[in-house]
């Protein structure tokens, strides 16, 4: 049984559940404190040829044998067989469900998380949050729930029929008890140490497994596959250690508890024997103390069990719980309005930005305005702040208020689901689901009509390759399915995005996996698709941009130059010289071809 910020909610949420599962539970440990009983009829029965029932004395017979002691065992039996499938039913039923809330709650968490905390946080490792962290902590609140119950009942009424037998014998058999718990508490939190450092182990492993498989194609390239392998054994080594260390410290409280219940036994028999002996018990009654002693064993071993597993669950709650507590960073302020039909002015002033972690601004005094219905073309070196620029028009960072502007307004005082409704973009790493070309292009609007989605891959030059495809449009993507080319995937992102029609259209660096023929095509359906609304593009090429109304050159984080590719060539050095050096490379190209 765990107990936590996030978990308490569940007991009242279920507490019907859980209730019913502990009147089965309460049904069953009463019933099972009545085979003692009728074994010590039975032994005193068959020794004495009488049994006292009642206060009365009564002849042992076959009649009594299967009236008295057979057919209540059934009964029982039967009982205890219904009993234990109803509490296992109320309690694990309950602890599904748990897993299931905590599941769904954890992903929309995840969902409303900036990039940042992906960029700090591995896949691997909240992978290993939502599978082996969930199923330790369903099962510390499922069984650990039914164990504690367990072990109060029936260790306390085992121990009250114990007492009423002989208060002294109790006592002795309690003794080893009270050391076994201390000894538990012990063992208890060093195993929750432990657990914390094994899941952090199996952590590492599922990231580095995870980054392997994803990069396994540049790997095979370097022909890396053996550093590779020996990386993996060296955090496999790591973990099968942290395993092995936690099981050590399992089997010893096991041991621990094996050996006090043992010790108990021997109590049990020596002065049990020695009242025996003394005619203060008769042999019948003696097995019936030992019959409530086994029913106290499974409380006892439960304990250690309960140990165990409330150290496991505390400590992957505590990590659950840092996926469920981490801030949202990039949040609505309180009252910001919708940003409505939007016509796509964009304005930068005096913008300055680092990213949380950086050391130095991406950005400094960035300053221009783009009009509503303009293409504009963003170059600059790789790492300039291209993609930070466009970044920040979709709200993906927080900007200083003043600074960015959409439609005239500030973007901090807009809600950050209008401004990035009012976008349609193409990411850098276009990425594609697991599912049917149809659907990928309709992501963003869902239920789009099939002439609509094959329009929109007709626009990205797309359209002839997926009906070469036998399924066309049906055809399934990714691990199920078919491997589409870089330049596919980049044409069924622009699909996408144009499916979309949003009033600003934002390509980061999107046609660079097309030959040049095709990316003509791409970019002459732009210009009449998009007439009237917004357009950015990155790219590298300046044969890319240069018709475009309107040019940002980028250096190192500042706007260098702004205008027409004519303006830009006649009064930006640097921009000439980039130009030039990629005419000349184009040729150079040539020349060898
Ligand atoms: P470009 O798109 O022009 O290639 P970027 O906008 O991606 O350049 O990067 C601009 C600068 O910001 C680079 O120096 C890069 O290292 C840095 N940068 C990019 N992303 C992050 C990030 N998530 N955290 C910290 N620094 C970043």
């Amino acid at each position: 049984m765990i107990f936590g910020k996030h978990i308490n909610r569940y007991y009242l949420k279920y507490a019907h559940m859980l209730l019913l599962g502990l009147a089965a539970l309460v049904t069953v440990d009463y019933l099972q404190l009545k085979i003692p009983e009728l074994y010590q009829m039975l032994i005193n029965g068959m020794n004495q040829g009488f049994v006292m029932a009642d206060g009365t004395r009564v002849t042992f017979d076959m009649t009594f044998l299967l009236d008295r002691i057979c057919m209540p065992m059934v009964w029982v039996i039967l009982a205890m067989v219904f009993g234990r499938f109803a509490w296992r039913v109320f309690f694990f039923g309950a602890a599904i469900r748990v897993e299931a809330d905590l599941r769904d709650r954890m992903f929309d968490n995840c969902r409303n998380l900036s990039c940042e905390y992906y960029q700090t946080n591995k896949v691997g490792s909240l992978m290993s949050l939502f599978t082996n962290d969930l199923d330790t902590v369903q099962d510390c609140y499922g069984w650990g729930f039914m164990m504690l119950c367990d072990a109060l009942l029936l260790g306390v009424l085992a121990v009250i029929k114990m007492w009423n037998m002989d208060p002294l014998l109790t006592v002795f058999s309690m003794i080893p008890m009270a050391f076994l718990m201390a000894a538990s508490t012990v063992v208890g939190r060093y195993m929750m140490e432990k657990w914390d450092y094994r899941q952090e182990c199996f952590s590492r492993l599922s990231d580095f497994a995870q980054e392997s498989f994803s990069g396994i194609a540049v790997i095979k390239a370097f022909v890396k596959e053996a550093k590779e392998l020996m990386a993996f054994r060296k955090l496999n080594l790591e973990n099968e250690k942290a395993n092995v260390d936690h099981t050590k410290a399992s089997v010893l409280l096991h041991i621990l508890v094996g050996l006090f219940v043992e010790s108990v036994i021997c109590v049990i028999l020596g002065y049990g024997g020695y009242l025996v002996y003394r005619h203060q018990f008769n042999a019948g009654q003696l097995v019936e103390f030992i019959g409530y002693f086994n029913a106290v064993i499974w409380p006892i071993m439960s304990v250690a069990e309960l140990i165990d597993m409330t150290s496991r669950g505390m400590a992957s709650l505590k990590r659950i719980s840092e996926l469920l507590d981490a801030k949202q960073t990039v949040v609505d302020r309180p009252g910001v309005k919708e940003l409505e039909n939007v016509r796509g002015d964009i304005a930068f002033r005096d913008l300055n930005f680092r990213y949380p972690d950086g050391e130095y601004d991406a950005l400094e005094h960035v300053s221009f305005t783009i009009h509503a219905g303009e293409s504009v073309g963003l170059v600059g070196k790789t790492g300039s702040g291209k993609t930070t620029l466009v970044d920040l028009i979709l709200r993906t960072y927080n900007v200083p208020d003043g600074t960015v502007f959409i439609d005239g307004q500030d973007v901090n005082d807009v809600s950050i689901r209008s401004v990035r409704a009012a976008c349609a973009y193409v990411p850098q790493d276009n990425f594609l689901f697991s599912d049917t070309i149809e659907n990928n292009i309709a992501f963003g609007v869902p239920g789009g009509d099939r002439r609509a989605i094959a329009n929109a891959a007709r626009l990205a030059d797309v359209d002839g390759n997926i009906r070469e495809f036998q399924k066309g449009y049906d055809t399934l993507l990714g691990e199920r399915g078919v491997t589409v080319s870089g330049g596919q995937k980049q044409r069924i992102s622009i699909a996408r995005a144009l499916l979309k029609d949003a009033p600003i259209l934002i390509l980061d660096d999107s046609v660079s996996a097309v030959d040049t023929r095709t990316e003509d095509t791409i970019l002459q359906n732009l210009s009449q698709v998009r007439a009237g609304k917004t357009t950015i593009l990155i790219a590298h090429r300046i044969s890319t941009i240069a018709r475009m109304d309107k040019i940002l050159f980028i250096d190192d984080g500042k706007l260098a130059a702004m205008g027409t590719h004519d303006e830009l060539y006649a009064s930006c050095g640097a921009y000439r010289q980039m130009v030039d050096l990629q005419r000349l490379e184009e040729e150079g190209g040539e020349g060898n071809g």
